[in-house]
Order: structure tokens, then C-alpha cells, then sequence
């Protein structure tokens, strides 16, 4: 038997049309590539959005054609979040950040129509227009009057906005239509592209607005500094419009000094981003003495994307009296899947044992189910004592990707494997501890690449650090570490090998440490361990 509610569809439009209605006066503050700082609101968005789904179906743009986006966190690229996906269209974002040829690859591969563009991308645009052969419409997202002449046939988002109305009934349809694209940054192989659905897109909403989840909220102001062309920015535009949060948009400006200057401007309180923003953002603070850091009302910091380093998580509690929310997730489940928020028996905790919850990646949030599993594919205990290859399943996780490329992803069961390993304690908190793909397999016995890193950058002298298997006759594989120096700093070699024995089991210890000037790097700050193994693969162990 059915039950007899109504079948209303969870669509994207909604969102915005929930927050014209209840939070039309929140603001949401962009800084621009042309420089200034532009103030709008949700009501704002809604009706430039509504603006701009009159002028895309102007242009021909219809349900299911792909309209991509070149540009950084602005208030123009909020509107066409709701733009495109209001009219049943799909918003595809692509990383400026990529390598032009997987630019390429991924705007003819996705057969985008129309690509909106920031004008600090337009060098890159010309050179690549030649071969965008499936682009019928180049919008620059500025005014006619900051329109260069060198962009010849490209229209100013502007100009299109001023033509329309913003009346505009979105369109119902099916909550299973594609919403947005987005492509794996490609560690391995070409980049593959997850389609989320507006179903997909708001129960993830939900989820980050739980208060077990990210617990935004209409009393938030947020600085969003995860672009939006990252896993559409951890989901956080769409939350926000559900809960009617202030959004601080950092535009091009993601230096440190930057980020602490709108952070204070527009009192914002909660931000999420990938470690190394804070990097830059600390480097700031200890690089201007004399700094008012009471203006400063950051309460929650999400960090995910690559581990966060637990340095980074002391040092917010300490100096900023921030929470660091640490999460885990990808691409392919939309992204939030676990959510590292304390338990009540965590309160009364010492601040270093808080930190050893706080570095692992948090527990799975209501919709993600998680599993890890041993070599012969049988599921292990969560008991925190073995780590295994962590799968997932759930309303917000990738099914297969656009096109069907990379085939069948699923088992039988309906599980996604990740290509992470991980450990899951008792209480439900996963810790990872590897890329399949990275961990280091010594004598039948796993190796995590990343216990061993993190151990390294724990050292004062080391900045970054790498590790590496190295085919060993005896052993199958033997850590290799590669290390990048504090600058001014010389690690000794001797010292470190002492300085990780005291953390790390014996066997464990890596075969030998080389020091490089840095290490390769993917589009989304990720090491490359690919080229490092390339690079070290007739690396003769010590
Ligand atoms: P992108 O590179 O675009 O961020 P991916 O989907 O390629 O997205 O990256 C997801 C991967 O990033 C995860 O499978 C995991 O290996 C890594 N990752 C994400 N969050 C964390 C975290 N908190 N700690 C460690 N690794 C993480």
C-alpha cells in the first residue's frame, strides 16, 4: 500500500524560491575580478537568476543541455547555479585549475552549449576556443563596459541579465533529471563526469543543514572559499539556500590576507576549504604583526578535500577558538559522506584527546552507509583495529558516471568502492589511511602511506612529505619517503629516521628519506603520487 502523501519533486528550484520567500534581505556579498565588492541578497539571486533562465532559453538552451562555467566564487556564479538547473539544464563546472588539454577534453566530452566564463579566464578561453567546437554561445561574466575587445562574438552576462524579466514559473519535472556536472580531477586516466540529480542535490542539502551535519543555519554567515567548481562547493550554495544563510563570496582573492579581511568585514562565522587555504590563511596572520584578531568570529571551520593536518586543527582551537570540522568525501558522493562533529562523552575531554577524534575523518552522516573490506572482499569488524577498502552506498552516491564511461561501477549489492582504505572505530569514525592505489604492501602486511606522512610533517624541520612503494625483492614493497624542508631549514637525515621510530611501528620505517624542493600536485591540491612513482621507480633503496 501507498502512502498518501504528495509526490511534490525536491527540485533545485525550490531552493531559491525558498529563500526569496523567507530570507529575501540575507545578504550575499561577492568580491569580483573586475574589483569591487558587489552586495546582493536571496531575493537578489533569485531574481537575476530567473533573469537569466529567461535569457539561456533565449538562447535555446533546453532541459538536459549541458551550460558550463569558467569562474570563481561570485554572486554571478550563484545565479547560474539556480539559472540553469531551474530550467531542467545542466550546470556544469569545470576547474580553471586543470591542465588546458583536460579543459578540453572535458567541455567537448560533456558537449557543453553555451560556457560562462570570469574575465581573468579569458586568455585561456581564446586559446582553447578553436577546439570548443560544441560551444555555440562565450557569455563573459562582467558588463559591457569591462567586455575586451580581444573577446569578439562573446555576449557580457550582464547584457543578457538587463534584457529579461525575472517572470518566470520554473518548470516541474522529474527530481531524477541531471542538475550539475562535475569532473573527477583525474589522478589517473582522463577525468570521468558525476551527474548529480536535483533529488541527489537536495537531500544532500538536508544533510549539511542537519545539526548533526554541518548545522548551517539561517544564524550563519559564511565564507565560502571551496570554489564552486569543487564538487559544486561541498553542496554549500544549495544548503544555503534552504536555510537561508549569508554567503561571503571571495571571488579570484583566495590569499590569506584576503580571506582574513572578508572574514572579518562580513563577520562571518563558519568557512570550509581544503587544508591548504589555511595554510596561506595562518601565514597571514604570523606574517602582519599586531593584527586584530578579536574581529575575527570564525566559530566553525570544515576542512576536507586531503587530511587535515592536525597542526591546522590545534592551531584554530588554540589561537581562534574555532571548531574544525573534519570530512571525508569525493566527487562521487556529492561530497558529504562522514562529518567530524564530537560525540557528548568527547566534551569533557582533554584538548589532545580531542584532537585524536578531531583528525580522524568523522562519521558517516544519515543517507551514507559505509563498509570496509579485507583482500578477500570479505567485510572487517569496525573495531578501529584493521583498515580495509572503504565502499559506500546511498541517495547522494554516484550510480556511474556521464556517459557511462569507466562501465559498470557497483557490485551487485549497490556498493561504490571509493579507492580509499580506511578504519572504522567502534563508535562509527572512519579514519583513512590510504589510496588503494598508494598503500604500501610489505611482506603481506599493509603500510599506510599516510600514517607515515603525517608523522614526517609532525618533524618542525618538514614541510611536506611523500611516501611512496618501492619494488622490493624480499619485502614486494618498501617505503620510499620524499621530503620537502621547511625553507631556511635542513632536515638531517639521521635525526628524522629517529624522530618518526618514536611514532611509527619499526618495520614501518621507511627504507630510505630523499629531500626534493616540492612535490607534484594535482589541480585540487592532492599529492600526484603517480609522478612521484614515475619519477623514483629505479630509486635504489639505502
Ligand atoms: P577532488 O580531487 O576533485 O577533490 P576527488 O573526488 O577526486 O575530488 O577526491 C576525493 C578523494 O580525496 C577521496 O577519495 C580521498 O582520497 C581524498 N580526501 C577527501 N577528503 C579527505 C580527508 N578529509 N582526508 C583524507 N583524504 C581525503
Amino acid at each position: 500500500m501507498h502512502g498518501l502523501m504528495q509526490d511534490r519533486q525536491l527540485l533545485v528550484s525550490g531552493l531559491i524560491e525558498h529563500a526569496a520567500r523567507y530570507h529575501p534581505e540575507v545578504e550575499i556579498v561577492s568580491r569580483t575580478c573586475e574589483g569591487p565588492i558587489v552586495r546582493t541578497n536571496w531575493a537578489q539571486v533569485r531574481s537575476r537568476a530567473a533573469k537569466l533562465a529567461n535569457a539561456l532559453r533565449r538562447l535555446g538552451v533546453q532541459a538536459g543541455d549541458r551550460v558550463a562555467t569558467l569562474a570563481w566564487n561570485t554572486h554571478r556564479h550563484l545565479e547560474l547555479y539556480f539559472a540553469v538547473s531551474g530550467i531542467g539544464a545542466v550546470l556544469h563546472t569545470v576547474n580553471p585549475r586543470l591542465f588546458p588539454e583536460q579543459i578540453d577534453y572535458i567541455l567537448n566530452h560533456a558537449e557543453s552549449r553555451v560556457l560562462f566564463f570570469d574575465i581573468t579566464f579569458t586568455g585561456l578561453v581564446t586559446n582553447l576556443r578553436p577546439s570548443l567546437v560544441k560551444i555555440e554561445h562565450f557569455v563573459a561574466m562582467t558588463d559591457t563596459a569591462n567586455l575586451e575587445e580581444d573577446l569578439a562574438g562573446c555576449e557580457a552576462y550582464e547584457a543578457l541579465v538587463e534584457k529579461e524579466t525575472d517572470e518566470l514559473i520554473w518548470p516541474q519535472f522529474d527530481e531524477r533529471s541531471a542538475s550539475s556536472l562535475c569532473y573527477t580531477s583525474g589522478t589517473t586516466g582522463n577525468p570521468k563526469g558525476v551527474l548529480y540529480s536535483h533529488r541527489s542535490t537536495v537531500l544532500h542539502s538536508f544533510a549539511a543543514c542537519a545539526a548533526d551535519g554541518l548545522r548551517l543555519s539561517s544564524a550563519d554567515s559564511v565564507l565560502l572559499v571551496v570554489p564552486l567548481f569543487h564538487v559544486n562547493a561541498w553542496g554549500i550554495p544549495y544548503a544555503s539556500a534552504m536555510c537561508g544563510a549569508k554567503l561571503a563570496l571571495p571571488g579570484p582573492h583566495l590569499d590569506g590576507r584576503s580571506l582574513f579581511e572578508l572574514a572579518v568585514a562580513e563577520a562571518c562565522n563558519f568557512s570550509l576549504g581544503v587544508p591548504t587555504v589555511w595554510l596561506g590563511f595562518f601565514k597571514h596572520i604570523d606574517e602582519t604583526p599586531g593584527l586584530d584578531l578579536a574581529g575575527l568570529k570564525l566559530e566553525r571551520v570544515v576542512i576536507g578535500g586531503s587530511a587535515a593536518p592536525r597542526a591546522i586543527i590545534e592551531r584554530f582551537r588554540r589561537d581562534l577558538g574555532v571548531f574544525v570540522i573534519h570530512a571525508w568525501g569525493m566527487s562521487e558522493t556529492s561530497p558529504l559522506a562522514t562529518i567530524g562533529n564530537l560525540l557528548p562523552k568527547h566534551i569533557s575531554l582533554s584538548d589532545d584527546d580531542q584532537s585524536d577524534v578531531q583528525v580522524r575523518q568523522g562519521r558517516a552522516i544519515y543517507g551514507v552507509e559505509l563498509r570496509i573490506r579485507g583482500e578477500d572482499g570479505e567485510p572487517l569488524a569496525h573495531d578501529g583495529s584493521k583498515a580495509g577498502d572503504l565502499v559506500v552506498r546511498g541517495p547522494w552516491v554516484a550510480a556511474g558516471y556521464f556517459r557511462g564511461e569507466g562501465g559498470e561501477v557497483l557490485d551487485a549489492d549497490g556498493w561504490f568502492p571509493t579507492g580509499d582504505v580506511a578504519k572504522i572505530d567502534a563508535d562509527g569514525y572512519v579514519q583513512l589511511t590510504d589510496r588503494s592505489k598508494d598503500v604500501i604492501k610489505s611482506g603481506g602486511e599493509w603500510i599506510s602511506s599516510i600514517d607515515l606522512e603525517n608523522a614526517a610533517v609532525a618533524h618542525p624541520d618538514v614541510a611536506e612529505a611523500a611516501v611512496i612503494g618501492i619494488h622490493h625483492a624480499k619485502w614486494q614493497e618498501r617505503p620510499l619517503m620524499i621530503v620537502v624542508p621547511r625553507p631556511g631549514s635542513m632536515p638531517d637525515h639521521q635525526e628524522l629516521m629517529r624522530f618518526l621510530s618514536s611514532r611509527v611501528a619499526k618495520w614501518w620505517l621507511p627504507d630510505d628519506i630523499v629531500f626534493a624542493e616540492e612535490l607534484p600536485h594535482t589541480a585540487t591540491g592532492k599529492l600526484q603520487k603517480t609522478k612521484l612513482r614515475e619519477q623514483y621507480r629505479n630509486h635504489v633503496l639505502a
